[in-house]
């Protein structure tokens, strides 16, 4: 087990008496402090599926400055559908996670040509579609559907973990199948989609993850990590990276470039190299080809190669 908690054992429920306390001082806290986001006032499911993929990696803030100009341009489902890939990653700009805009553009047509145009409503036809894991399927399912489902993500992860187990540091969490089964024994009979919505802004306006704010938190007597939490001072997680940059910035880098091209003029990959690194060396040649190639996998961009004499290896937004 990863996590350095204290307190119950792994595998059994921590629910106790108090759980009721707990899920009422969060639903009146919402109540008055909730945020109030586009998406929250909309019943589309088209609008919701939008906000649900944006959000899913990505900080509100960001998601805000995207989403109203997205759902503008491609305002149902169909036309996203009839929209070309290449339209769609522009109209992503500044989200990042480029690879999300793809599944999006496919699940649209996916759904256009087999479901009529809509959002299922079964959790494992949800789950068969690009991109949409056991989190995406039960946001949507609760969002769109107002179904009392569990739903968790990285947020509501920690805002339970720390809740409901003496946590040590900021980076502590219980492990993920804990959560989901604690999760589901804890939503509110009709309450599913506020109690999904509190637990989110909770997590990010006050439980945050480096530093809560306890003071102001309103389970902060029934929660068992309240003041208590201290920095970790274990080194991040390691990911590809060159130079110290981690390669999944490269990618963005890659993409945003394509992107101020219009996304349909072809790239020869010295000037990508340039672009993206400033001095493009020749030994860097090979991890430039691989960041490509990856991007080519997902989708993202196509590769092209000219003919003898230039022989030049050139990229555009797929
Ligand atoms: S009391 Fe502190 S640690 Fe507990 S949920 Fe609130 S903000 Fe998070």
């Amino acid at each position: 087990m990863r996590s350095s908690s204290t307190g119950l054992m792994a595998g059994r429920t921590p629910r106790s008496d108090s759980s009721g306390r707990i899920i009422r001082a969060i639903l009146r806290w919402y109540a008055h402090q909730g945020r109030s986001l586009p998406w929250r006032t909309t019943r589309s499911a088209y609008r919701i599926l939008v906000a649900e993929i944006m959000l899913h990696q990505t900080q509100v803030t960001r998601v805000l400055r995207t989403y109203p100009e997205f759902v503008k341009r491609f305002p149902t489902l169909r036309a996203l559908a009839a929209a070309s890939r290449t339209d769609v990653v522009i109209a992503w700009r500044g989200l990042g996670y480029n690879r999300r805009a793809v599944h999006l553009h496919e699940t649209a047509r996916t759904l256009s040509l087999s479901c009529g145009g809509r959002i299922p409503t079964d959790e494992f036809r949800l789950r068969s579609l690009p991109g949409i894991g056991r989190y995406t399927a039960a946001a949507l399912l609760v969002s769109v559907h107002h179904r009392d489902l569990p739903v968790v993500d990285v947020n509501v992860r920690r805002v339970l973990s720390r809740i409901f187990w003496r946590l040590q540091t900021t980076i502590d969490t219980r492990p993920e199948r804990e959560i989901w089964f604690l999760a589901a024994s804890l939503v509110p009979s009709g309450r599913g989609y506020d109690w999904m919505q509190a637990l989110m802004d909770l997590g990010a306006t006050i439980c945050t993850a480096r530093a809560p704010h306890c003071p102001d938190c309103p389970v902060r007597g029934m929660c068992r990590s309240a003041g208590v939490l201290r920095p970790s001072n274990r080194p991040a997680r390691r990911e590809p990276s060159l130079e110290g940059v981690p390669d999944r910035l490269y990618r963005g880098r890659v993409v945003d470039l394509l992107r101020a091209r219009a996304g349909h003029a072809w790239v020869s990959i010295d000037l990508v190299g340039k672009s993206i690194l400033g001095e493009f060396r020749r030994e860097q040649k090979s991890w430039l080809m691989r960041l490509i190639h990856g991007l080519e996998r997902d989708g993202l961009v196509l590769v092209r190669r000219t003919g003898a004499p230039s022989r030049r290896t050139l990229i555009r937004l797929a």
